[in-house]
């Protein structure tokens, strides 16, 4: 094009004189293109696209009429927002309507006044890009897709003006997106989150739409499909984009169906379903082999429990409706009990009796897991006094600790002040620190470990072996005990190489830590963990976790 710095004009007129007279009035301030008829001017638009600003349209002409052109223009989204300015000879105002219609924004008539037509011409093609930098504030100036509000904003003008048509929320969020910005730099995140938001973009079909909530966090507006097929859109967005040159990573989604019923004041509130969409993804962020789910009555029946435990869990904790129940932990020298873990329960007149399983990652979200876990030291230490008050042959207890206790800056000081209280010794206690703990808060674990030590305490390293080991810290730290876990002693069971379980007992020797095989339920096992050298053996073939009373039973009976 002629001069980059002018704005170009696209004149469309077979009358020759008209198109000449034009091209001279808009010459001095615009780059001007000719073309005789639709057709032509269509091709001119297709090739120049966006470097048009603006095209002055004729109506009566041969191949190609004006209607004809605007009809083609409105049907491509790249074009469609070029301002066409139709010329007339004064055909009518039921003509000038059925211009705007098809996608006229002014008019200008013949003969041309050059004044009229320069100022039409340049206030509309202000107008338009005035509106186009408010479609910049729109979207995302990382991704370009829109932006939260807008993404909002746009995909409830869809729903209410497609009352016909059913919609689909869709979340996606990249699976530790944070460790992909810590290990290889924000900037390689962002490259990773422009990639997505790229490919997003060019997944969804024209009346669909895209968006950044926040962070690693997109969501879609798409027409209603079955969860085998998000399944595989969302199948081959991951596979795009791990094609480009990002950091390998796994994208997770949630999607929840656009139902009418989710109105507020009769208008749809799609930050609602997108709620719903992300709690769906959050039900399969740790599922290491599941993307994907639908918002459906399960995720509905997770969350009114999760609230549940959120209002419940301080009065529960008053009430004492959590109890210790004692699972033995077996010598394998002698077959005796040497000790045993202390595992809470929540026995709830609404709920009835629930396994940790069910509030336990609750209450690590919460943070409130630091105060059942003093309650439980508090109430082990209890049992300890009274079973040496009432002569029962009372046995070392371990109880959990949460990697959150840790950061209780007198967390050893509170534990060593509740062991004072009831007058145990501090080496009936010990405390579990589970490996994955470990990993995530080092520095403040090691100190606090160190002045367990200095008190008396014992410190168990729990579940180990389940993925997160870490060689070198076992090396750094003294752990009393090492805790094998559960899928460890399952593996001998059916693994034919039986070097890793002997391994790590050896090292455990070597590091000289008593060792805890953790969840043996047959006899076969535990004569292949004495074999191998284990010491104690806390699983259901001794026994399930009891309740305090019938613990006290147990210890009388067997020890
Ligand atoms: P954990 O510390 O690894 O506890 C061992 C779990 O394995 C217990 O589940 C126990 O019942 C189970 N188990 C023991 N032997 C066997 C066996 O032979 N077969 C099978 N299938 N399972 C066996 P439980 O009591 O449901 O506890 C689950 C988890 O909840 C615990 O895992 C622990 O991480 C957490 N937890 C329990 N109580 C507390 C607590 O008071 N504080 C904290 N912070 N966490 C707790
Ligand atoms: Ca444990
Ligand atoms: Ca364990």
């Amino acid at each position: 094009m002629a001069n980059s710095s002018k704005r170009t004009v696209l004149v469309v007129e077979d009358n020759d004189i008209n198109r000449e007279m034009l091209s001279i009035i808009l010459e001095d301030d615009y780059n001007v293109i000719q073309a005789e008829n639709g057709k032509v001017g269509l091709d001119i638009l297709n090739e120049y696209g966006d470097k048009i600003s603006l095209v002055l349209l004729d109506i009566n002409m041969p191949v190609m009429n004006g209607y004809e052109m605007m009809a083609e223009v409105q049907k491509n989204p790249s074009l469609s927002h070029v301002p066409i300015i139709v010329t007339t000879s004064n055909e009518g105002v039921d003509e000038e309507i059925k211009c705007l219609e098809q996608g006229a924004s002014d008019f200008v008539t013949k003969p041309y006044n050059a004044e009229v037509v320069l100022r039409r011409v340049e206030s509309m093609i202000h107008l338009r890009e005035a509106s186009s930098m408010v479609s910049v504030l729109e979207h995302d100036m990382l991704t370009g897709v829109l932006n939260r509000e807008f993404f909002f904003w746009n995909a409830e003008k869809i729903v209410d003006n497609n009352t016909g048509k059913e919609y689909d929320i869709v979340c996606t969020d990249v699976v530790n997106f944070r460790s992909i910005n810590e290990h290889y730099g924000n900037a390689t995140g962002d490259v990773l989150l422009k990639c997505i938001g790229r490919c997003i973009a060019d997944m969804i079909d024209e009346d669909e739409l895209a968006g950044r909530l926040n962070g690693d966090v997109f969501a879609m507006l798409i027409k209603h499909r079955s969860l085998e097929e998000h399944k595989e859109v969302l199948r081959k967005l991951n596979e795009t984009v791990n094609s480009y040159d990002v950091p390998k990573n796994v994208i997770k989604s949630g999607i929840c169906r656009v139902k009418p019923l989710d109105t507020k004041d009769g208008k749809i509130d799609l930050s609602i379903i997108c709620d719903r969409a992300r709690r769906a993804l959050s039900s399969v962020k740790d599922k290491y082999d599941e993307d994907c789910a639908e918002f459906d009555e399960r995720v509905q029946k997770d969350i009114e429990f999760e609230q549940f435990v959120l209002d419940h869990m301080e009065k529960a904790l008053e009430d004492e409706e959590f109890k210790v129940y004692y699972q033995p932990k077996h010598r394998l020298s002698d077959g005796k009990p040497g000790g045993a873990e202390a595992l809470v329960r929540w026995i709830n007149p609404e709920r009835g009796f629930m396994n940790p399983g069910m509030f336990i990652p609750l209450f690590e979200k919460s943070r409130f897991i630091s105060k059942l876990d003093m309650y439980m030291y508090e109430h082990v230490c209890r049992d300890i006094r009274r079973w040496i008050d009432s002569g029962i042959p009372a046995v070392p207890v371990s109880v959990n600790a949460s990697r959150h206790d840790f950061s209780q800056p007198d967390f050893v000081k509170k534990l060593t002040a509740l062991a004072d209280k009831y007058n145990v010794s501090h080496e009936l206690i010990h405390i579990e620190v589970t490996e994955s703990a470990y990993t995530d808060n080092a520095g403040a674990i090691d100190e606090c470990i160190n002045k367990l030590h200095e008190n008396g305490f014992k410190v168990e390293l729990d579940d180990f072996g389940t993925g997160y080991s870490n060689l070198g810290s076992l090396n750094d730290l003294h752990f009393d005990v090492m805790k094998l876990d559960m899928s460890l002693v399952r593996k001998m069971g059916t693994d034919p190489d039986k070097n890793i379980l002997d391994f790590i007992i050896e090292l455990a020797d070597m590091l000289h830590m008593t060792t805890v095989a953790e969840g043996a339920e047959h006899e076969t096992e535990v004569k292949n963990l004495r074999n191998k050298g284990c010491d104690y053996i806390q699983g259901y073939y001794y026994s399930k976790p009891l309740p305090e009373e019938d613990f006290e039973k147990y210890l009388v009976e067997k020890s």
